[in-house]
């Protein structure tokens, strides 16, 4: 398939699977109208890369569904002109931290598979991102050394939400991440003011599992897309 079809694809995506269900901010929306999904899905899927759900790409995990990715972005409300950095834990194919790169003045993102952060980082370098610094770890840490974040995205599911990653929020910044079960999650919004953090369930989601110190432990049977 040529960009071309890919374009219409995408377009197409943007109006149906978004607009349509209720993304409103034309920041985002124009986002993923930026960013070609395309090259983020290994080639035996890429025909499907505009299709309205998550794919494989490899180690067992997934790329998510637009809609998700453009949801989670949205809640995010990272504002124009804003330094602080944003951090993503979850790296996966990497389409995630590119389009949070075209909202933001520098994404940290963490993988704990160093095969797909290294796939990405060359699809990162291919597309001339260079606002994405990529990682090697347990996400469920944080990146101290870099905090306070303008945004904390967590694209894998955990029991609760990590309180290091609360503490690694400048104020009034949002965390969005997916809570529960192995089977189905919340995807839960918190907003630091202060000393205090509130939350808000916004959708049930189905994620991979966040492992690590403050996720789940590794081993432990799962089954989810
Ligand atoms: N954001 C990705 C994208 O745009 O393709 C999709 C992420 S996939 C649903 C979840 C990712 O989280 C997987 O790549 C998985 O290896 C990673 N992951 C799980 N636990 C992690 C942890 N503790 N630290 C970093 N990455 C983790």
């Amino acid at each position: 398939m040529d960009e071309d079809v890919f374009l219409v694809q995408r377009e197409k995506m943007v109006r149906e699977q978004l607009a349509r269900r209720g993304i409103q901010s034309a920041r985002v929306l124009e986002a993923m109208r930026s960013v070609p999904r395309h090259s983020f899905v290994p080639l035996e899927h890429r025909h499907l890369a505009y299709a309205d759900g998550p794919l494989p790409i490899g180690q067992g995990q997934t790329i998510s569904q637009p809609y998700i990715v453009a949801l989670m972005t949205q809640l995010l409300d990272l504002q124009p002109g804003e330094e602080r950095p944003v951090l993503e834990i979850g790296t996966g194919s990497g389409y995630q931290a590119a389009v949070l790169a075209q909202l933001a003045a520098r994404v940290h993102t963490v993988e704990r598979f160093p095969d797909l952060s290294r796939i990405a980082g060359r699809i990162l370098h291919d597309l001339g991102i260079e606002n994405v610094q990529l990682h090697i770890g347990d996400g469920t840490l944080g990146l101290k050394q870099f905090a306070p974040f303008s945004g904390i995205l967590v694209t894998a599911a955990a029991p609760e939400t990590p309180r290091e990653l609360l503490d690694q929020l400048a104020n009034e910044a949002r965390l969005v991440i997916p809570v529960g079960g192995r089977g189905q999650q919340q995807l839960e919004l918190w907003q630091r003011q202060g000393s205090q953090f509130s939350c808000t369930e916004i959708a049930p989601v189905a994620f991979v599992p966040l492992i690590g110190k403050y996720g789940w432990q590794e081993g432990a049977g799962h089954s989810l897309w």
